[in-house]
């Protein structure tokens, strides 16, 4: 339920309403919009909403039939905007991350983040750990990982996003990581997400192969409910009947979060085709359906990659990408650094 107040209600009002949730049984969040202020009753008690209108400052009670009342858009009306080593995801603007597959010497990735800092890149992506659907492919390398990203992003002032694959590596991730990522085949993953709403970090929440929108949003709200608002939603393709591409990806998910969530949603077009010469047009197009960013995959030199090479870009075909959107992105009233 979703107790909606004038924005000019005083402190005393607020506090009123919530003290009346709270006996209620109910636990109250509070959003103070520029327009509304808005306060979701969370719990699963059956109430009578017109215990609430009738408050002083109330303008309207809303019984939401949804089971995403923090990541609704109904809670909080503007955009939600992360930002991360200068970077904005949200709003008005597009944020971009890049860097390779998997991390896999100190070597790789320097040589990498070199090529990417001609083309402004200021967060960079890499998986020390590889959730892999095959018990023989490459896992990653670890810990060691996470520290060769540290060592590369500080010396050139770059933020770090990297994949999370379990509850037990959280205290290890935040000595060295900027962004969590949860990957696709993670997303359900309930322990770890209401771990990751404790922390004080941005999440990058992946969709699941299989998962619709709902139980995506879902997910983000275990992440959110446990107090963490930093949350952006990554596109990544989805399974479908098609087998030419790796995945399906599925572009309609902007518009479509947008409208039910205040959170900024990413695209992946890296896993999202798997075909490194699909990146550059999905990554346009993601751009001009008002995505709020976009992680890539580029390798100094694919074709020797032990991860993901065939869809890694080379570093200039990155570059020719980073010109292309950054001029698409002023059309839909998106900026990109
Ligand atoms: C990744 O980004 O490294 C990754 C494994 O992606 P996904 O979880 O979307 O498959
Ligand atoms: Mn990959």
């Amino acid at each position: 339920m979703l107790v909606v107040m004038n924005a000019s209600a005083d402190e005393a009002q607020i506090a009123n309403v919530v003290k009346s949730i709270e006996a209620k049984g109910f636990e109250a969040r509070v959003s103070k919009g520029e327009l509304k202020i808005v306060i979701s009753a969370i719990g699963s008690k059956l109430t009578d909403k017109r215990d609430f209108e009738l408050l002083p400052g109330v303008t309207e009670v809303i019984q939401l039939t949804t089971n995403y009342k923090l990541t609704t858009r109904a809670f909080k009306s503007e955009d939600t905007i992360v930002e991360v080593n200068g970077v904005k995801f949200g709003g008005k603007h597009a944020g971009l991350i890049a860097g390779p597959c998997a991390v896999e010497s100190y070597e790789q990735v320097d040589e990498t983040v070199k090529e990417l800092l001609k083309y402004n890149v200021k967060v960079i992506r890499g998986g020390a750990f590889k959730p892999r659907t095959s018990p023989y492919a490459f896992q990653g390398i670890g810990e060691e990982g996470l520290k060769i990203l540290r060592s590369v992003a500080d010396n050139y002032g770059l933020a770090v996003a990297t994949e999370i694959i379990d509850i037990s590596q959280i205290d290890m991730f935040m000595k060295y990581v900027d962004i969590f990522q949860v990957g696709a085949r993670n997303m359900q993953n309930f322990n770890l997400l209401k771990e990751l709403g404790t922390i004080h970090k941005p999440v990058i929440l992946k969709r699941g192969l299989s998962s619709t929108y709902e139980e995506w949003l879902q997910s983000a709200e275990y992440i959110m409910a446990g107090g963490n608002g930093q949350i952006i939603l990554c596109e990544r393709g989805i399974r479908t009947f098609e087998t030419y591409t790796r995945n399906t990806l599925d572009l309609a998910a902007i518009p479509v979060i947008k409208k039910l969530s205040h959170l900024p949603v990413i695209v992946d077009p890296s896993h999202g085709t798997g075909l490194r010469d699909k990146v550059e047009p999905m990554s346009r197009a993601a751009i001009a359906a008002g995505c709020d960013g976009l992680i890539i995959e580029v390798h100094y030199n694919p074709d020797c990659a032990l991860c993901d090479g065939a869809q890694s870009l080379y570093p200039e075909q990155y570059g020719q990408l980073y010109q292309e959107i950054k001029q698409i992105a002023p059309i839909v009233g998106k900026e990109i650094i």
